[in-house]
């Protein structure tokens, strides 16, 4: 039985180069993906409160959110106040 180690020739050395820089490519569009993906998840649970008839009402405080920023981010899961607190709680955690 022949062993793969005894002899690497150019060829595959090559060919190993090239596998690597597909994966990062690979690897890259994932990342891409994924953001689509949890773009397409908020879409989703938007649509699920859309059938609820919770659609348009803050998720924290349950005060309907305002008709423009609903137009300008349809998935939009809380008002402008709760946002902005969400977001600045965020960058706390973050430090
Ligand atoms: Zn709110």
């Amino acid at each position: 039985m022949a062993r793969r180690e005894g002899g690497t020739s150019s060829a595959e050395v090559h060919d190993r180069k090239e596998e690597a820089e597909q994966r990062r490519v690979e690897a890259t569009l994932g990342a891409e993906e994924s953001r689509d993906l949890a773009e397409l998840r908020r879409v989703e649970a938007a649509l699920q409160r859309l059938d609820s008839g919770t659609y348009g009402d803050c998720a924290d405080c349950g005060e309907p959110i305002s008709l423009q920023r609903l137009l300008s981010q349809p998935a939009a899961e809380c008002c402008v106040a709760c946002q902005a607190r969400r977001e600045h709680r965020a960058g706390a955690a973050q430090g």
